[in-house]
């Protein structure tokens, strides 16, 4: 970065705005987003892809201001700049609707153990040997660690962090019982999912609720409608009458099943650039029917991407209610462990629950 700190250089002694602006201080360097002259100092943006301000953007924001400051650069106020979640793009972008600024000079001012907590940081750095640090909560805040799959490979196969109750699995894994076949007899275990776990791994067997496996079936009226969307989603809305991260469906699979069992495939996916969204509705509303039971894993984001569609396209709200109305969610079952193999590891996701029923 030597000619990106040079050019920093010039730049501030130009006063000119600086994009990603490079500087040094000891062995502290920062690549900031945007340095911007004002009447009487500088001011500092960061610009976030979030929908919001979260609490550890402002550290971020008080190590650049105190590098700066240290390079007798005077920072005068910090923002934020973030996305607007509610933005819906009608046209070009307007970028100052798009983007929203906070304010946080205030909450980056009142930061003052920047130098102290870079000291501690650089003396673990040139430790050479890792801390010796134990699996806690601390490994989900403020992001998941990425090595959380290595180090809980080091627990065993079926760890009490595999429950679904967090206070009380940090409870067991803080008194030293890390594996389920440890909990003690008498342990209460108020959750009636984590009972189903620990009976599961104890006696090593599926465990099936039939009478709720058979309510489940009762409810399906033929024929029936697999259905599953994939969407994608992006910071900048590209297509009209759409938001920021806004869940767009490109591509359906639906097979019907009718009462003889006989399945019939369609599918949709979109071809070019433009939305897809309308040639999606028009195809589905033809495909879909208008009775028997529409079965999905993991309703929530079945029913929110078709909400979002009624939404935009009022024209097929309608069919779009009856369809949801004719929802019935596959995932309810495997999410209460009303079926439940060991091998699930507290899991329910088609991917935990597909190996779990057909061994592959
Ligand atoms: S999961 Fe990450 S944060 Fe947690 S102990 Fe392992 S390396 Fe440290």
């Amino acid at each position: 970065h030597g000619e990106n700190i040079k050019e920093t250089q010039n730049l501030i002694h130009q006063s000119k705005t600086i994009f990603e602006a490079c500087m040094v201080y000891k062995n502290l360097f920062f690549k900031g987003d945007i340095l911007e002259p004002s009447a009487d100092g500088w001011n500092l943006y960061e610009m976030k892809a979030s929908t919001k301000v979260k609490d550890e953007y402002i550290p971020d924001l008080a190590f650049q201001k105190y590098i700066c400051e240290k390079n007798g650069i005077k920072i005068k106020n910090c923002f934020i700049e973030y996305i607007n979640k509610d933005y819906i793009k009608q046209g070009n972008i307007i970028p100052n609707e798009l983007v929203l600024q906070e304010d946080v000079t205030g909450d980056v001012n009142q930061i003052d153990d920047i130098e102290e907590n870079s000291e501690k940081y650089i003396k673990i750095i040139e430790q050479g040997e890792p801390l010796e640090i134990s699996i806690s909560k601390k490994c989900n805040k403020p992001y998941e660690c990425p090595l959380k799959d290595e180090c809980r490979n080091n627990l065993p196969e079926y760890h009490v962090l595999q429950l679904t109750n967090w206070r009380k699995y940090w409870e067991l894994f803080e008194d030293g019982i890390l594996d389920i076949k440890d909990i003690p007899k008498d342990e209460i275990l108020s959750s009636d999912k984590d009972q189903v776990i620990k009976e599961a791994v104890d006696e090593n067997k599926i465990i099936i609720n039939k009478d709720k496996i058979r309510n489940f079936l009762n409810k399906l009226q033929y024929s029936l409608y697999y259905l599953d969307f994939e969407t994608f989603d992006t910071a900048i809305p590209i297509f009209d009458q759409s938001r920021p991260y806004q869940k767009i469906p490109f591509q359906y699979s639906l097979h019907i099943q009718d009462e003889n069992d006989k399945v019939k495939h369609f599918d949709f996916l979109a071809q070019r650039e433009k939305d897809p969204r309308p040639e999606l509705l028009v195809r589905l509303e033809k495909e879909i029917g208008q009775t028997g039971s529409v079965i999905v894993f993991n309703k929530t984001f079945e029913i929110s991407v078709l909400k979002k569609l009624a939404e935009d396209f009022p024209k097929y709200e309608s069919f779009i209610k009856d369809t949801i109305s004719r929802i019935i969610d596959l995932a309810g079952l495997f999410k209460n462990f009303d079926y439940y193999n060991p091998i699930q590891k507290g899991r329910y996701s088609l991917k935990a629950v597909l190996p779990a029923i057909t061994g592959k």
